[in-house]
């Protein structure tokens, strides 16, 4: 088996050969978990490598170039579309030579997704979305002691724009139902309001996903939720402790349905049984 190599905050917290307790938890890492607790052990405490599905590598380097963005827009620097671009294509090719390899199937494929990447990066910077204004805030790493968690919650928000208001990108390859959108993604638009809430004191006015549509003609579509009252935050508090429970008990089990079906995992899915879990122990 390969060690993970990760960046915060998409650890686990985990320290995989020490098997200690979670240091911290992120939504990433809680959604993962909660989502399939089996796959969440293949992939992240036995790190168990796999080619890189090519919608997660277009979705980092797309990442990547809208980072570049922001950052320019913050520092007041270059941010033409041809600056961007270039960031785009660097990321492309740096992530496949660091976390490759990616799952294309020949050349023809990798060149296709790479000019998807870059249409759908200029859509976003001649959209109504792209930021005019200077960020509060870029790629913004917090870790809070939030009331309800055992340890720590760990959160990289994409972009706090000047109202407080939390943004996240998303890229896709169809239109997002909004309602679908603001569920699916409901541990991390509240977790983010709850880190800005520790550190900052004030409320987002609004929780923000922008899509990053790469259909033929791209389209940019922004889904924003109201900020949470306090029933909705104890619930993800506790989905949370949820996931912190299940990782520090090395609870990990097959939960069949859809996801299985991109599953890379399923081969060792299949020789799985109870007795192969690994308990963790408190770090001391
Ligand atoms: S095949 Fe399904 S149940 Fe098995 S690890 Fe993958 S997601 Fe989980």
């Amino acid at each position: 088996m390969i060690s993970c190599v990760q960046d915060p905050p998409f650890t686990t917290g985990l320290t995989p050969w020490a098997q200690t307790l979670p240091e911290h938890i992120s939504p990433t890492a809680a959604k993962a978990y909660l989502g399939c607790s089996l796959k969440f052990y293949f992939e992240r405490v036995a790190c168990i490598r796999k080619p890189t599905p090519i919608a997660l590598h277009l979705g980092k380097a797309v990442h990547a170039a809208l980072q570049a963005f922001h950052l320019a827009r913050w520092r007041g620097s270059d941010d033409s579309p041809e600056t961007i671009a270039a960031a785009f294509d660097k990321s492309f090719s740096d992530l496949e030579r660091d976390e490759g390899p990616v799952n294309f199937g020949n050349d023809i494929e990798r060149d296709k997704t790479r000019l998807d990447g870059l249409r759908v990066v200029a859509a976003y910077l001649d959209s109504p979305e792209a930021m005019k204004d200077k960020p509060r805030a870029v790629e913004v790493l917090l870790k809070e002691e939030i009331p309800g968690l055992s340890v720590p919650l760990v959160g990289a928000m994409d972009l706090i724009e000047g109202d407080f208001t939390a943004v996240d990108f998303k890229s896709a390859a169809a239109k997002p139902d909004a309602t679908h959108a603001a569920f699916d993604h409901e541990i991390q638009l509240v977790s983010y309001q709850l880190l800005i809430e520790a550190a900052t004191g004030e409320t987002p006015p609004s929780l923000d996903l922008v899509y990053l549509v790469k259909t033929k003609t791209p389209q940019i579509i922004r889904v924003a939720s109201p900020p949470a009252d306090a029933r909705r935050k104890r619930r993800v508090v506790a989905l949370l402790e949820t996931a912190v429970e299940g990782i520090a008990a090395g609870r990990h089990h097959p939960q069949p349905g859809m996801q299985c079906s991109w599953c890379q995992f399923k081969n060792e899915c299949l020789t799985w049984l109870p007795t192969q879990q690994v308990p963790m122990r408190r770090a001391a």
